[in-house]
């Protein structure tokens, strides 16, 4: 090769190869693969070595980018510096498989132990991971909307597990939609009052194109409160989240002037499962909303102090269960349906209430071939109880943040790629896995760690 008579002769930088190693806390040393040392900017392998420097007691091997066209040079004064440990190659790797047990831990399909034990890895990287990428969506989005687009969703299934976190005891109310399965509204609370539930099912309206117009829930009471507050049409499906489950209740309430008007329909829980003729009582229950009962003041007469207690105890004993929930099958009058879930219809007979067939046809969708009991929220709850981390954090503020980024990347899996590109994962994180065969398995486990290199080698 000839060079020009002027300045110095080009020097040139034969690709270096390097081997990796682990280093074991005993002192041991084992070589993982010797490999080609990368620019972890450009890539590329025209390097040089630049001096050592120490660390944790060892003489560690730097490296600079000798790339002319390297980007890295254009922002800064001096070109790349780096270890083999954050070159190129070593990094890309190191990314790929934080990248995938990231999306692993976010996915929730099995335990953060499972996930440390697959890849070979510590507990503590995979908190770390999940701390940081919960936070990069927090930072990205704020952890306000659970959902990038608003839902198609006009139906959700209300529910409220129970979890206790180091013995305190916390519910996660939640309302899931029935057309995108996806979580509209969540809060974390040691209640479940009707503000409470007021609360999420207002959360998960504001996430949906059109008004809910479908709640579903177990019996629990705060429910049906809520939903007869809310002073607006709406049908309310209750399932019982205790034995027996055979019977479930369908509530239309809607308003006229001044009066609510609730028409309860009692029907078994196997109502749309098969073919057939099936019988349901209805009844109608009349508030009128203008006039507040007025409630009664000072004692009642011929009653002195004392007296009231006694008087209580000569009442007779209340059935099991909440008070008029299911009093529709012994008060209520009855009425059929014709079913076919293969062809969803649905016939009633023609004189049949309006609200009656307005209940029916907002709620058959959600039930064609299925019990009523069946819960769509129970299989997401027993997910959030048992993979989402939730030993960390004592408050019910830090289990619900903790909980809404789970579900934001769950809603939106979108987001979980975006996340992981615009952090950054610092190679320092590693240093704990570098010193046990942690960081081997994560080699192992990359398939193209091996071939990658190969083929970097005849290229260069
Ligand atoms: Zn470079």
């Amino acid at each position: 090769m000839c060079y020009p008579m002027v300045g110095r002769p080009k020097k040139e930088y034969p690709p270096l190869f390097e081997p990796l190693c682990i280093n074991f806390e005993d002192g041991r040393e084992e070589i993982l693969e010797i490999i080609l040392v990368l620019c972890p900017e450009c890539r590329s392998a025209v390097v040089g070595v630049y001096g050592t420097h120490k660390r944790k007691g060892r003489r560690v091997q730097y490296y600079q980018c000798k790339n002319p066209a390297c980007l890295f040079n254009k922002t800064h004064n001096t070109a790349r510096q780096f270890a083999l440990t954050t070159s190129g190659g070593v990094r890309e790797v190191l990314d790929g498989m934080l990248g995938k047990m990231t999306k692993e831990i976010m996915k929730g399909k099995i335990s953060q132990s499972a996930i440390a034990e697959k890849y070979g890895v510590s507990d503590t990287l995979i908190c770390y991971l999940r701390s940081k990428i919960e936070k990069t969506i927090s930072n990205l989005q704020g952890l306000k909307n659970l959902v990038v687009e608003l839902t198609n969703d006009t139906a959700v299934a209300e529910d409220e597990p129970f979890i206790r976190i180091n013995s305190v005891p916390f519910y996660i109310i939640m309302s899931t939609g029935y057309t995108s399965h996806k979580i509209l509204g969540i809060k974390v609370s040691k209640t479940r009052n009707e503000k409470d539930i007021r609360e999420v099912f207002e959360e998960a309206n504001r996430n949906t194109k059109l008004p809910i117009n479908v709640v579903t829930a177990d019996a629990w009471g705060a429910t049906q409160t809520m939903s007869k507050n809310l002073m607006r049409k709406i049908t309310l499906v209750i399932h019982k989240h205790k034995k027996p489950y055979d019977k479930a209740g369908i509530w239309h309430i809607d308003y006229e002037k001044t009066k609510r008007i609730i028409t309860k329909i009692g029907l078994k829980t196997n109502f749309f499962k098969k073919r057939g003729k099936r019988e349901y009582f209805y009844l109608v229950n009349e508030d009128n909303l203008s006039l507040p009962v007025p409630k009664k003041r000072g004692r009642p007469k011929g009653v002195k102090n004392g007296q009231r207690k006694q008087r209580k105890n000569l009442k007779p004993k209340m059935k099991r269960g909440r008070k008029g929930l299911f009093t529709v099958f012994d008060r209520g009058k009855r009425g059929y349906a014709k079913i076919d879930p293969s062809r969803k219809t649905l016939i009633l007979a023609k004189n049949v209430l309006p609200a009656v067939a307005a209940a029916f046809r907002e709620t058959q969708d959600l039930y064609w071939h299925k019990s009523i009991s069946d819960n769509l929220a129970e299989n997401i709850n027993s997910v959030i109880e048992s993979r989402v981390h939730l030993t960390g954090p004592k408050t019910a503020e830090g289990l619900e943040q903790r909980l809404r980024a789970f579900i934001i990347a769950k809603n939106n899996p979108e987001i979980l790629e975006i996340a992981f590109v615009s952090h950054k994962f610092s190679p320092k994180i590693l240093f704990n896995e570098w010193n046990n065969s942690g960081i081997k398995r994560l080699f192992q486990l990359n398939e193209n760690w091996g071939k990658k290199n190969q083929t970097e080698v005849s290229v260069n």
